[in-house]
């Protein structure tokens, strides 16, 4: 009855959450795709990660994961730094 509805509400979250996780990165945003922070630092050239249905891929570089692997590729750091940022970013816990 709901299921369907509910779904659809977590996946529509779930792709903000990531967007807007990526934005307070300081990921550089063009068009559709940001920079990889692991093969693009500089954000020069075309960017290559793209972000959909909370996950991310890179087409360079192959790296590609959840919003938790994107705050690790970003901030080098590892799983438990990367969760411990998210939660003092988002004031969520998981
Ligand atoms: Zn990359």
């Amino acid at each position: 009855m709901t299921g369907e509805r509910q779904e659809w509400d977590q996946e529509v979250s779930a792709r903000h959450a990531v967007e807007k996780v990526a934005t307070d990165l300081g990921l550089q945003k063009e068009g559709e795709h940001y920079f990889c922070p692991g093969c693009q630092p500089l954000g020069k050239g075309n960017p290559e990660l793209a972000i959909k249905q909370g996950r991310f891929r890179c087409f360079a570089c192959g790296a590609e994961g959840d919003v938790v692997g994107l705050v690790k590729l970003a901030r080098h750091s590892d799983l438990q730094g990367a969760i411990a940022w998210l939660e003092k970013e988002t004031g969520e816990k998981s």
